[in-house]
């Protein structure tokens, strides 16, 4: 190889360096992100609670992140749920779902895409759940119904409000029918929660769609979601090409589902512990009462019915 052979080789090395695009395992090992302005800094987006300083855009975040700003710092206490038997279909697409698991749970840490925690806001204790979207995309499959389902219990049996902080794609397609089925179960504990007159309230962050939108998503007694989420049950794409007509600007995004009546307010990252501590109180306290009356009624009833005999 000659002298100008060599040059031109270690140019185009240079140029295909520069050219080469960062993975997504790039950007998760670096100590940079991207936003509207380019390059940030993770160090800087987390003390603004992984929210944009110039457009106020909402980053994804973690479980724990999340359970960290909204009762601080690890003063929660994480529940271990139960994992039922993993890949009960043998589904294999261009993977075996079993590899997907082994590596999400990898990734994440997390056993299941849920995590189910207990903590106190304004000094009211509060069961809630978060989902991981690195967690195969925060979809719904069996252990993740689980760990809803033990959050509901938890909630019921310490007579606590339960806060689902909603994100995912939807039901997990690896689990078919046993995914769907799931939308019943969370419904009908949900169902189990408000008998118990106990406060159920969704926080909708992003993405919120598919299956999780069209069952425990959508069941708050009060509906908070984050600026510029997604909340969708079909995507954009496919409710063009169904209707074929052009779609509004900020289509299921948070600021419009509120303005159609699917949200009930929209709160920015930094305000949503004082925001839920506020609508908590106010819900125990109507619900207190409402309790106190049914007590005064069945008492009522009881000494009309001793009265009687
Ligand atoms: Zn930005």
């Amino acid at each position: 190889m000659n002298w100008i052979t060599k040059i031109i080789k270690a140019g185009e090395k240079i140029k295909s360096a520069i050219h080469k695009r960062a993975t997504k395992e790039d950007i998760a090992n670096s100590d940079w992100t991207s936003c509207c302005k380019g390059p940030i800094l993770k160090k800087d987006l987390e003390e603004n609670l992984w929210v944009c300083p110039d457009c106020n855009k909402h980053h994804r975040i973690k479980p724990k992140q999340r359970f960290d700003i909204m009762f601080g710092p690890n003063n929660y206490e994480i529940f271990k749920t139960p994992i039922p038997k993993d890949d009960p279909l043998e589904w294999t697409d261009s993977k075996p779902y079993k590899e997907r698991l082994k590596s999400a749970r990898k990734k994440t840490g997390l056993d299941c895409g849920m995590m189910v925690v207990s903590g106190k806001i304004n000094n009211i204790n509060v069961t809630a759940v978060a989902s991981d979207f690195d967690f195969l995309g925060a979809s719904m499959a069996a252990a993740e119904g689980e760990a809803f389902l033990y959050g509901i219990q938890h909630a019921i049996e310490n007579k606590t409000p339960f806060l689902c902080i909603s994100a995912g794609g939807g039901m997990r397609m690896m689990e078919s029918l046993i995914s769907l089925s799931q939308m019943t179960r969370t419904t009908i504990a949900i169902n189990e929660l408000k008998k118990n007159n106990l406060p159920y309230l969704v926080c909708i962050t992003d993405p919120t769609a598919g299956g999780i939108t069209a069952s425990y998503a959508m069941l708050g007694d009060i509906h908070i979601a984050e600026p510029g989420a997604l909340i969708a049950f079909a995507g954009a794409r496919v409710i063009q090409g169904t209707v074929k007509e052009e779609l509004p600007e900020g289509f299921q995004k948070s600021e419009y589902v509120e303005k159609t009546g699917f949200v009930d307010l929209i709160v920015e990252r930094k305000d949503l512990a004082e925001k839920i501590g506020t609508l908590l109180s106010i819900l125990l306290k109507r619900n207190s009462v409402i309790n106190s009356e049914k007590n005064e009624t069945s008492e009522d009833s009881q000494s009309l019915t001793k009265a009687a005999s």
